[in-house]
């Protein structure tokens, strides 16, 4: 149930290349976690896909080596719905580097799957407006361009 003074919200959720091979893992914490999987895609990000979805990282050092990592291999990126299901996916992930996550939170997604600072297994958005703009990204509402996407919506 939902209880009283929770945010019910949506998040995006992608399993980087490194740990597609995890799915089964992950749907287990993403349901320990009281998440609902809403909507699921795998597919494999083009450079201009990668590097458009990562734009705010353009100038770091790393953005090459991360939008070739993102491009090395299939992603599934997921719609996931529940009580502040932003911050919720984020602790599930752990600290973004795999290597501080094992000590940090050995538990987490990153500490099981990931390797580095950058091949680390996961994404999640990290607030309501990178939520809004990464489900717009990989499921783009199809307003204006035909019938309403409503199939897996409970609340609209
Ligand atoms: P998060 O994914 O935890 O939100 P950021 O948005 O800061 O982290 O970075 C996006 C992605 O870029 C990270 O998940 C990781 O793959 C990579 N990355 C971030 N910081 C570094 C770094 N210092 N060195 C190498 N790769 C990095
Ligand atoms: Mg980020």
């Amino acid at each position: 149930g939902n209880k009283l003074g929770s945010k019910k919200e949506r998040t995006l959720a992608m399993i980087k290349p490194d740990a597609v091979n995890k799915m089964g893992d992950i749907l287990q914490m993403i349901n320990d976690a009281n998440l609902i999987l809403t909507k699921a895609k795998m597919t494999k990000l083009t450079w201009k896909q990668a590097a458009d979805f990562y734009t705010e990282h353009q100038t770091k050092s790393f953005f090459h080596n991360l939008v070739q990592f993102m491009t090395s291999g299939p992603v599934v990126a997921m719609e996931l719905m529940g009580d502040e299901a932003v911050s919720v996916w984020r602790r599930i992930l752990g600290p973004t580097d795999s290597g501080v996550a094992r000590k940090e939170a050995p538990p987490s997604l990153r500490a099981q799957f990931g390797t580095d600072g950058t091949r680390n297994a996961g994404h999640g958005s990290d607030s309501l407006a990178s939520a809004a703009r990464e489900l717009e990204f990989f499921f783009p509402s199809t307003a204006g361009h035909g019938p309403a996407n409503t199939a897996n919506c409970t609340d609209c």
